[in-house]
């Protein structure tokens, strides 16, 4: 008999690699991981803690080729040189979601993904799940990766946020519920500028899925909606939208101010004024949320009292003071033009807009009308703004460039009168200006509390 131990080699070291390298060593494989940067310190400490065998600043090509299974970080482009060696070599390559779902035994899975809402999501269905005392841990793009939660403290639900370059190295990944909340164009470099690419990519959420389990997705999308007028799944579809006024059939609806979720002969009903989040896109969130969480077994009747109190998360239109009658938003996650959209939707009062970073190529015609609408002054914050002035030029009279947070912020208070507010909603990255998003929105938040 062959004993030899099997190979996984990992590349890329944060949180989703070592992730994968401590599950992997665990369950009795020879682990090597390589980093082509450098391994921040506390991923290092992980993989010394466990004895696993690594290397940074550079990949050694010959301890990756042997591998008889690799695990690749998302962020690495098939387009690597070391990608085309390992494609070469005919190895098998798995997302660390994969890789962690060969281990997760009986354990039942709540998949969410889509262009927008995934963390927020996510979020809201683990807060439903933990309130009504479920035995639960919310992972992926948000907290542990999912292969440390099941090396370190294995639960019998996950809520999992994933993104589609998790899912375009799936092989058996089957989630018991999926969502998908929406798709709009985004990260469109990974996949040749075909957008029919990223839309199959999410759609892999489901592919695995068997009669039993369950798809939730946004009927009004009219991408989700043509895609599945040409494509069939196995699972059963359950939809959410704002556009029906027939509450009877399963799904989720909002209606007259309320938010209906029917499953089985079960019809739950709340108030969307009670929901912890403001604005149209977190009804969709907590629709998907609560029909997932319904799925789950969550009685009809405790719905609305887990909905109350949620808090939403940092830098998504996250409110962080009024001063002098000036209302300041930090949605320093609405990095692309879609996410741009719903925060101009929930906005009451006339706004003063902080855009731009690093564009991806965006296309500005979704939000004209609504800027056209509420927005008072465009204030700039990216390296090059020519896009923006571009599009906004004969519609907005004034438009300044900044080159800092808290430029941003001082000019925007100084174009404000008593009653506006003032919105960083930037539908760009911020890599140009900032370390991330992150970054960029406490920057944000210091510079208003120093005004
Ligand atoms: P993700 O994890 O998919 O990036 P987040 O929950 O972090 O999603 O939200 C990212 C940005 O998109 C924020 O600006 C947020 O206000 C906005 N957003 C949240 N949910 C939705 C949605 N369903 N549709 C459009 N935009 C959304």
């Amino acid at each position: 008999m062959n004993t030899k131990q099997k190979r996984l080699v990992i590349l890329g070291a944060a949180e989703s690699g070592v992730g994968a390298a401590l599950l992997g060593k665990q369950r009795g494989w020879d682990v090597f991981v390589t980093d082509a940067g450098t391994i921040k310190e506390q991923f290092r400490k992980d993989l010394l803690a466990h004895g696993i065998d690594f290397e940074e600043g550079g990949h050694t090509i010959e301890k990756i080729l042997n591998a008889d299974c690799l695990v690749k970080s998302p962020g690495i482009p098939e387009k690597a040189p070391v990608m085309k060696q390992v494609r070469a070599a005919g190895i098998e390559v798995c997302s660390e979601i994969e890789f962690g779902y060969r281990y997760k035994g009986d354990s039942k899975i709540i998949a969410i993904t889509g262009s927008n809402g995934k963390s927020t999501t996510t979020k809201l269905t683990f807060h439903l799940l933990s309130k009504a005392g479920y035995d639960v841990a919310m992972v992926g793009n948000i907290g542990y990766s999912f292969a440390r939660q099941i090396a370190e403290k294995p639960c019998e639900w996950y809520v999992i946020e994933v993104s589609s370059f998790q899912l375009d190295d799936i092989h058996t990944f089957r989630p018991e519920v999926a969502i998908l909340l929406n798709i709009t164009p985004d990260h469109l470099d990974r996949y040749n500028y075909q957008f029919e690419n990223y839309i199959a990519s999410k759609f892999r959420i489901a592919k695995n899925q068997v009669a039993g389990d369950c798809f939730v997705v946004n009927q009004d999308d009219p991408v989700i909606k043509n895609y599945l007028l040409t494509h069939s799944v196995n699972s059963k579809i359950i939809y959410f939208t704002m556009n029906e006024n027939n509450t009877e059939n399963e799904g989720g609806y909002i209606n007259n101010e309320r938010m209906f979720i029917k499953l089985g002969d079960e019809k739950s009903d709340m108030s969307i004024h009670d929901l912890g989040l403001i604005g149209k896109h977190n009804q969709y969130n907590s629709m998907a949320a609560g029909i997932a969480a319904r799925i789950a077994g969550l009685r009809k009747d405790k719905i609305r009292e887990y909905f109350v109190g949620f808090e939403g998360l940092e830098h998504r239109l996250e409110f962080v003071a009024t001063i002098r009658g000036v209302t300041f938003i930090n949605d320093s996650k609405a990095t692309n033009v879609n996410s741009v959209w719903y925060a101009l939707e929930s906005m009451k009062k006339p706004t003063i807009l902080i855009l731009g970073g690093q564009d991806k190529g965006n296309d500005y015609t979704e939000i004209m009308a609504l800027v056209r609408e509420k927005v008072k002054a465009i204030v700039c914050l990216g390296v090059d703004n020519t896009p923006i002035i571009d599009a906004f030029g004969n519609m907005i009279e004034t438009i300044v460039e900044t080159k800092t947070a808290e430029e941003a912020v001082m000019a925007a208070y100084s174009l404000a009168d008593n009653g506006d507010a003032v919105l960083l909603a930037p539908a760009c990255a911020s890599f140009d200006r900032f370390k991330n998003y992150e970054d960029r929105g406490a920057q944000f938040k210091e510079a208003v509390r120093n005004l």
